[in-house]
């Protein structure tokens, strides 16, 4: 359905996305997942075209678009089967929940107002935000306003949902609401998600692929259980020793040592290796070539 190769992109001299590539098949789950800045937003800002990727090209519904040159058209054409929820962007939300809401349908999916406001209430409604309808956001909390956002995206019932951490500033009840309504939509319209989120409960329970990023590259992928179980890269194996696990809740948790990744000071060779444990000479001056371990 949707496949993106080789994306790139730099801000000036900052390199941040050194060729990521993704593939998602019609209603599959990615979770993307890795430590803050390592690139996560920005790759999704650019499959939105939000953001104007430096290489690598989109493969939409079986045809391939290189990112430096895509015409409006066919990025409105990708747009209206997608939909995008952002991360902290919901304060710019600048109308009524309602209007928020039905302004997609009438100006994206060209729907008659009336309808669009019935679908657009429909929508609120399950988002548990119907008797705020007419609120503004300065009127409305964080996590009310987020709802709205995620009412915004669903409504609009895309092939794809694009979600960056689209529950992580709402309360557990919510959140669960949310992620239900979500999965609803995927088994209902075979709508495919691709959501950056920090979650490993929601990760290990719903998601169908695992992409885990650090310092602008993939560095592992796998299923869940390929995550979970046999985590094969070290800041994953890192990522899973500093979270506590339900059957040994009195083990004590091992925080990854080191600070987070400086993309101007990156190291010559491996990304995580100043971070890592199992570092040898050659990771100081070597990046390491993907590796495959598995079929999946
Ligand atoms: P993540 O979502 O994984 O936390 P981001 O994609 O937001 O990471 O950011 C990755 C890096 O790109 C960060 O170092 C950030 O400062 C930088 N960055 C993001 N957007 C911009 C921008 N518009 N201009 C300059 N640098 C940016
Ligand atoms: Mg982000």
């Amino acid at each position: 359905m949707l496949e993106i190769k080789g994306l790139k992109k730099a801000f000036g001299s900052l390199e941040v996305l050194k060729g990521v590539d993704l593939k998602v098949k019609q209603g599959d789950v990615v979770a993307i997942l890795g430590p803050s800045g390592s690139g996560k937003t920005t790759m999704l800002r650019c499959v939105n075209f939000l953001e104007h990727a430096d290489g690598g090209s989109l493969i939409f519904d079986g045809k391939e678009y290189p990112f430096h040159n895509i015409s409006k058209k066919d990025i409105a054409a990708i747009r209206q089967k997608t939909a995008f929820v952002f991360q902290n962007y919901n304060l710019f939300l600048n109308k009524t929940a309602l209007h928020n809401v039905t302004e997609g349908l009438i100006i994206g999916r060209k729907m008659p107002k009336t309808r669009a406001e019935e679908k657009a209430r429909a929508a609120l409604e399950k988002v548990g935000m119907l008797d705020r309808a007419d609120y503004y956001p300065h009127q409305l909390s964080g996590g009310m306003r987020q709802r709205v956002m995620i009412a915004m995206a669903l409504v609009c019932e895309p092939d794809i949902l694009i979600a960056d951490e689209p529950t992580t500033a709402l309360d557990v009840t919510i959140q669960a609401q949310i992620l239900e309504l979500m999965q609803d939509l995927q088994k209902k319209l075979g709508m495919a998600i691709i959501m950056v989120t920090h979650d490993l409960g929601v990760i290990a329970s719903m998601c169908d692929e695992i992409l885990v990023m650090y310092g602008g590259r993939v560095c592992e992928r796998g299923t869940a259980d390929d995550i979970f179980y046999r985590p094969a890269h070290e800041y994953t194996k890192g990522l899973l020793r500093s979270i506590p696990k339900a059957d040994n809740m009195n083990e004590k948790l091992v925080p990854i040592g080191g600070t987070p990744i400086n993309l101007l000071q990156m190291p010559a060779g491996c990304a995580f290796c100043p971070r890592c444990d199992a570092a040898m000479k050659i990771c100081l001056s070597e990046k390491p070539e993907e590796l495959r371990i598995s079929d999946t």
